[in-house]
């Protein structure tokens, strides 16, 4: 299966569950999660209308911005490091995995120097997995609060890795509890904070998502086919 025909399903299927979930399907975007994959296939998804591109490493997503078109939407979806984030402050559309208020202080910084707000999601880790990168579902609401004093950081959502399951069913109650976040914080009407996206769905299980409310899902096997991780 090419590109094309990959899209048209993943399409199809987001389509479906808006349906079944009463949402237009304008209100979820679709992430194409290019990482690992060469510019080729980032070129096949652009010329079939993706303008969302999910990159998780900083170096890869710098230099696919230097090659592709200027109209793209660059998603961080990785893991940042703070001495990272001076190269990319200024090329994502939206920095879905800000955990720490140390990270947020440090996009604070450099998105000042360069007279910009940096539009960014809280990661939580709702299913609590010690491999996951996230901060806890008891301190997202506080977390929010503190980044919302950041000047040129502005929080837009919640974002949520879900754990890897055989049956996406499982996934519900996490991506419940993320949306059950997300109208609490809502509530709050904290200064600064524009709780309207919330990233979450993967290839597996991006339906469950959809009918649990996501406005973000990120999608990368699903279009680009298996990953290949080069081994040392
Ligand atoms: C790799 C990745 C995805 C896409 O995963 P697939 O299962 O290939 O769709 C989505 N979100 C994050 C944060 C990722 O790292």
């Amino acid at each position: 299966m090419g590109i094309r025909e990959n899209l048209d399903t993943v399409k199809g299927r987001m389509e479906n569950a808006c349906k079944e979930c009463g949402r237009g399907l304008s209100e979820v975007k679709l992430v194409a999660v290019s990482k690992t994959k060469p510019l080729s296939a980032l070129e096949q998804a652009y010329a079939c209308g993706c303008r969302d591109f999910g990159e998780n490493k900083v170096q890869e997503l710098v230099d696919k911005y230097d090659a592709m078109p200027k109209d793209i939407r660059w998603h961080m979806i990785g893991h940042l490091q703070r001495n990272k984030v001076k190269y990319i402050v200024d090329k994502v559309f939206l920095i879905h995995s800000v955990d720490s208020l140390r990270l947020a202080q440090e996009i604070e910084k450099e998105a000042a120097k360069k007279e910009i707000t940096v539009d960014i999601l809280v990661e939580v880790n709702v299913a609590g997995e010690e491999s996951k990168f996230g901060t806890t579902s008891e301190e997202a609401c506080s977390l929010v609060e503190k980044i919302a004093k950041l000047p040129h950081v502005r929080v837009k959502g919640l974002m949520t890795i879900a754990p890897y399951v055989e049956d996406s069913e499982e996934n519900r109650p996490y991506f419940a509890k993320l949306k059950q976040i997300y109208v609490d914080i809502i509530h709050k009407n904290i200064d600064n904070v524009f709780m309207e996206e919330l990233s979450m769905g993967m290839t597996g299980d991006y339906e469950v998502a959809i009918t649990e409310g996501a406005t973000y899902v990120r999608v990368g096997t699903g279009i680009f086919g298996e990953r290949e991780y080069m081994t040392i």
